[in-house]
């Protein structure tokens, strides 16, 4: 069978919740993948900023194989080895004191709202409302929808949990402003990413830490797609030197294997005891395996600064493109994580990119996302953006 015959099947059975590009991709290696035909694409997705470390990583493989042959899952109700080493390495890589484990970037952060609230009620006398910022994207459960500070996704999906209020995003008045007596907890992304790679003023981070401490509550922050070295530093709200009270993270934590986790100071992990909340495969030891994998290259093996390295390479030749092309309105980002955003909707540039061989992905409409492997290397940077030049001259 041939992608086109895959494709029509796959319409049969899967639920069209997505619209795909219209291609079968079976094989992946570093920052390549290939699909059914064997047509060779250069991945600057990495299956939306997942796969950092490259598809295929030789010792992400191997842990999982090791993993899969000697213990796959056994659930919380025991203790396993794996998810206290995950657990010691987070905690020592980070601001914080305890790691809660689950599957997804939506459940890291349903686990941080549940957490706040607990928080507030028990706390700080029964606050439980969480202000979050427009144009920010938190995941598709119904509480991170709402969370999640646009329309679109909440459309239709009514009624939406209570307990949630909105400020505009880099606005550290309106957010003082906002913040009143039932105010818990702040949660913020440190770039918004899929709302349109917004990176906020120097120094924004540090001014909600601040607001959070005058008033007492707690500041999360959404590093889901900014963590785990996507910015450049390993979690991104560390280039404000500010530490958090709790911090999701999940994307890239497993190169491609699904895991989510929360982090938080032991202040607030307090508020959590038996019995509050779980997971059945949070913690699997799969995903531990593969997590501490990731982590070691990346912390160890000098993946961090060459993905900071790739990123300040990639950012000039983006600002040389923007200098040749006038639909071009700006280039912005952090690290790898990097929008170019066009004077029209980029659906149509995404496609001729995905013909020529190039794998984008959008942040909103108007905005064309980079967020390749970290791994990638100067010469796949240079291609990516021969590409998207060679399609942005055909206009
Ligand atoms: C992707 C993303 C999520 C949701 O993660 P899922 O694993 O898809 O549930 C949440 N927050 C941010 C910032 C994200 O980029």
């Amino acid at each position: 069978m041939n992608s086109q015959e895959w494709m029509q099947r796959f319409d049969r059975s899967v639920m069209g919740t997505y619209k795909r590009y219209p291609l079968v991709l079976s094989r992946g290696e570093g920052c390549r993948v290939w699909d059914l035909e064997g047509k060779e694409y250069l991945d600057c997705v990495a299956g939306i900023a997942v796969c950092s470390l490259g598809h295929s990583h030789p010792k992400v493989v191997e842990a999982i194989r090791k993993q899969a042959g000697t213990l796959t899952h056994v659930s919380n109700l025991y203790y396993t080895q794996a998810q206290c080493l995950l657990a010691e390495r987070l905690v020592s890589a980070s601001f914080a004191d305890k790691v809660f484990f689950c599957n997804s970037g939506a459940e890291a952060n349903e686990a941080a709202i549940k957490l706040a609230r607990k928080y507030g009620n028990e706390t700080l006398g029964g606050k439980n409302e969480i202000i979050t910022m427009e144009g920010s994207f938190h995941g598709r459960t119904l509480a991170t929808i709402t969370a999640t500070g646009q329309a679109k996704f909440q459309a239709g999906f009514e009624p939406l949990p209570a307990g949630f209020r909105y400020v505009p995003f880099n606005d550290l008045a309106a957010l003082e402003a906002a913040v009143d007596e039932k105010t818990c907890a702040v949660l913020v992304e440190p770039v918004q990413a899929e709302g349109g790679v917004r990176v906020p003023d120097a120094g924004y981070l540090k001014g909600v830490r601040e607001i959070c401490d005058r008033k007492g509550i707690l500041l999360i922050i959404d590093e889901v797609q900014t963590g785990m070295g996507r910015t450049g530093v390993f979690l991104a709200h560390e280039a404000e030197g500010i530490a958090p009270d709790i911090v999701t993270m999940a994307k890239a934590l497993g190169n491609g294997f699904p895991i989510g986790a929360m982090l938080a100071t032991d202040k607030a992990a307090a508020a959590f005891v038996p019995g509050n909340h779980a997971s059945t495969f949070g913690g699997n030891l799969l995903a531990m395996a593969a997590g501490l994998a990731v982590l070691e290259v990346l912390l160890d093996e000098g993946l961090l600064a060459r993905g900071a390295k790739a990123g300040r390479y990639f950012l000039e030749k983006l600002q040389a493109l923007k200098a040749k092309h006038g639909s071009i309105l700006d280039v912005r980002g952090r690290g790898l994580l990097l929008g170019v955003e066009m004077d029209r909707e980029v659906a149509g540039i995404l496609t001729r990119c995905t013909e020529k061989g190039l794998l984008v992905a959008t942040a909103g409409t108007h905005v064309v996302r980079f967020v390749p492997p970290l791994v990638i290397t100067d010469a796949e940077i240079d291609r990516a953006v021969a590409i998207l030049d060679g399609v942005l001259e055909e206009r």
